[in-house]
């Protein structure tokens, strides 16, 4: 008898979802960059639980056909990408088609949506992989509602490794600060058990912005930061950086964008370290948000659907660039900012 079979979609599913939904936090990040990918001007995020029990993100957004909707949960499906070169050029948040597929084989998902000038709202749901292809007519304005109900129900294993409610939401609200401090142009609200956490809204004007990081960071951060805003050789660096009065025993105020998305990169942050080593306590951690932009063909973000990574087709350029950048911003400040042990 023949040893090699093909694994069923539903357990090829499961295995992909190990890559991608370890904890509520990566259903969150997924949902909300498809909010996003979809034009969304306003996200709101429920969760219970810790987004354990459910996570519910809806959105303003672009919509889904009726006739898509079954497709959207499938795997390797996606309205993001056609060919090779697309995939170079892609400026969405997702591609690979591969979220919804796999967060829908471990836990019960419900779409709703309502396509841009569709009349009617429709819905499909999913229990763990066992999808009921029949599209049932919703109530829904414009825009998607995407449900999300006690995740890994169907897979015990996993779901020992999920922590307290308290360690998952926290994760959570880590990555919708991450998307929000990348996104100022969208209205966000995060409720946990009922209660609003975060009402965020659009932030057009400077002032706003630094309200928005104030929130999301802490009023002391930017009573405590430097703007920064340069331009050389192509490369623009804007955001703030903590005066070294400011500094950090961890390095959970780090938050470095590449073209709009979040990374955390080896390069970006030795650069970094060096422009604050001659005015930073060793062990203390710089704190800023920082918005790197630069030609999309001279850096793949592409490298890893989970982990922040990116590659720069210069490093050296870029590197050069931060670190001289913020050497001389951090060099222009009084002494009596320099050096000061803090909190
Ligand atoms: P990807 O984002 O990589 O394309 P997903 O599995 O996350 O894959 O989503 C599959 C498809 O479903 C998307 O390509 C998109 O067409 C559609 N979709 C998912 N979420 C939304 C949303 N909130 N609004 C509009 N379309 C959506
Ligand atoms: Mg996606």
């Amino acid at each position: 008898m023949s040893k090699i079979h093909l694994l069923s979609p539903r357990l090829a599913n499961q295995i992909a979802a190990g890559e991608v939904v370890e904890r509520p936090a990566n259903i969150v990040k997924e949902l909300v960059e498809n909010a996003l990918d979809a034009g969304a001007r306003r996200i709101e995020v429920d969760a219970e639980q810790g987004g354990v029990k459910l996570l519910r993100v809806r959105d303003d957004g672009c919509g889904i056909e009726q006739d898509d909707l079954a497709l959207a949960l499938s795997r390797h499906a996606t309205s993001k990408i056609t060919t090779l070169d697309d995939l170079e050029a892609v400026m969405t948040m997702g591609f690979r088609g591969e979220a919804l597929a796999s967060i829908s084989s471990v836990s019960r998902l419900t779409l709703t949506s309502r396509f841009e000038q569709a009349e009617q709202a429709w819905q499909v749901t999913a229990e763990g992989r066992d999808m009921q292809t029949s599209v049932a007519p919703a109530a829904h304005p414009q825009g998607t509602t995407v449900e999300v109900r006690d995740l890994f129900f169907n897979t015990p294993a996993r779901r020992k490794f999920l922590r307290t409610e308290k360690t998952e939401f926290g994760h959570l609200e880590e990555h919708l600060k991450k998307l929000a401090l990348s996104r100022y142009d969208v209205a966000f609200t995060l409720r946990h058990n009922n209660r609003v956490i975060h009402q965020l809204r659009v932030a057009d004007r400077g002032i706003e912005q630094e309200r928005r990081v104030a929130t999301l960071l802490s009023p002391d951060f930017i009573d405590h930061a430097i703007h920064v805003d340069t331009e050389a050789a192509g490369l623009q660096l804007k955001g703030w950086v903590a005066l070294p009065t400011y500094s950090r025993s961890q390095t959970d105020m780090q938050y470095f964008y590449v073209n709009g998305r979040a990374v955390r990169d080896k390069l970006v942050v030795h650069a970094i370290r060096q422009a604050y080593r001659d005015v930073l306590y060793n062990g203390r951690h710089p704190a800023f948000v920082l918005y790197l932009e630069l030609d999309p063909k001279l850096v793949d973000v592409n490298v890893h659907p989970t982990k922040h990574e990116v590659r720069f087709r210069d490093g050296r350029l870029v590197h050069d660039f931060l670190f001289r950048t913020l050497h001389q911003v951090l060099g222009n400040i009084r002494p009596q900012d320099q050096l000061a042990p803090a909190s």
